[in-house]
């Protein structure tokens, strides 16, 4: 894995204003994705992580909008680009693959038609190389008879098949970064596991980044190198994957970790995060954790704390001091 950052966002806000609410949805956020890595994004729903990267791509709905932040693909700004060269970029470079197959892709037009439109005019310039190149990514994302099932329509696919055909067009002009939001939630157990192995394999064979989206910490143990935890619309920890599971120095990610099944716990109740994620209508002003932590104190309900690098590569956004809590291992707020 190469250390270049591919995507470097900073400060990113993402807001919601409506005439009599609004929603904070995205709170300050910054990381950064290097070339070849798969950098996981996982939380609660409504934590954020999907605006985020919606944000990214460009693909916020109104009246959702960017209010603060840079976001530098390759460095260029994808801020300060116009739709079309946005849609350039997004379609050849810079692709997502969605949590429901279904909806994306048209339900009217057949498979082959679906993967020419994904396909660069510049580069597939005859029928003949869009009908290969699509033979081609058929084969790749391992569905049979491909030339069969070019011709078929999304219904007379499985759930499974079908995310594979979403992979299949979300790769076909060869991206340099794929975004997978939840790609296998809508699928069978069995089947999301083929699924995750397809987008690692194909990730090592064409050099690519991936930011994968998840709620499941078994999906981040089995597929990232560094992951980024959010909640409440900002990242609470961000590190190495094995720095994250074997020495996790956020109460949030030490509580989510906590909720991961057992052996042990065969027949029992399964564990929760005590409480309820806070509405993000409202500027929070502490720790939005606070309320749901063992550890708040009067500072935490005050003021927000900065993510800051606790260790080499590790980055932490708490007050906390590890003696206070005897749970972590040898740092202070830094602040
Ligand atoms: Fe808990 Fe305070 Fe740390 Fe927030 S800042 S996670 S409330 S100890």
């Amino acid at each position: 894995m190469e250390t270049e950052a591919l995507l470097k966002v900073t400060d990113l806000h993402v807001e919601f204003h409506k005439r009599k609410s609004s929603v904070y949805a995205v709170n300050g956020v910054s990381f950064e994705v290097y070339k070849g890595e798969t950098f996981g994004i996982v939380g609660e729903s409504g934590c954020g992580k999907s605006m985020t990267c919606k944000a990214v791509l460009g693909l916020l709905k109104s009246p959702g909008k960017v209010t603060e932040g840079k976001i530098l693909f390759e460095n260029k700004d994808l801020l300060a680009m116009s739709p079309k060269e946005l849609n350039r970029v997004r379609g050849h470079e810079l692709g997502m693959i969605f949590q429901e197959p279904m909806t994306a892709l048209n339900p009217l037009l057949k498979i082959k038609s679906q993967i020419f439109d994904a396909l660069d005019p510049a580069v597939y310039k005859t029928k003949q190389q869009k009908y290969d190149r699509a033979l081609e990514m058929m084969k790749l994302v391992g569905i049979p008879s491909p030339e069969v099932r070019l011709e078929e329509y999304p219904h007379q696919f499985s759930g499974g098949m079908r995310q594979r055909v979403m992979i299949a067009i979300a790769l076909c002009s060869g991206l340099k970064m794929v975004i997978a939001d939840e790609p296998t939630t809508a699928l069978d157990v069995t089947i999301q596991d083929q699924i995750l192995k397809l987008i690692n394999s194909l990730k090592e064979q064409m050099n690519m980044s991936v930011i994968l989206i998840t709620h499941d910490l078994g999906v981040v143990a089995q597929m990232c190198d560094r992951v980024a935890v959010m909640y409440a619309g900002m990242i609470m920890e961000m590190t190495d994957v094995v720095s994250l599971f074997y020495h996790p120095l956020h109460p949030y990610t030490t509580a989510l970790m906590g909720t991961l099944p057992s052996a042990q716990q065969v027949g029992r109740e399964l564990n929760a995060i005590v409480g309820i994620p806070p509405s993000l209508t409202e500027r929070i002003e502490g720790c939005p954790f606070a309320p749901r932590c063992a550890w708040a104190s009067e500072i935490c309900r005050k003021q927000c704390p900065r993510l800051t690098q606790k260790e080499p590569g590790h980055f932490v956004r708490c007050h906390l001091d590890n003696q206070e809590s005897g749970q972590n291992g040898g740092w202070d707020n830094g602040e």
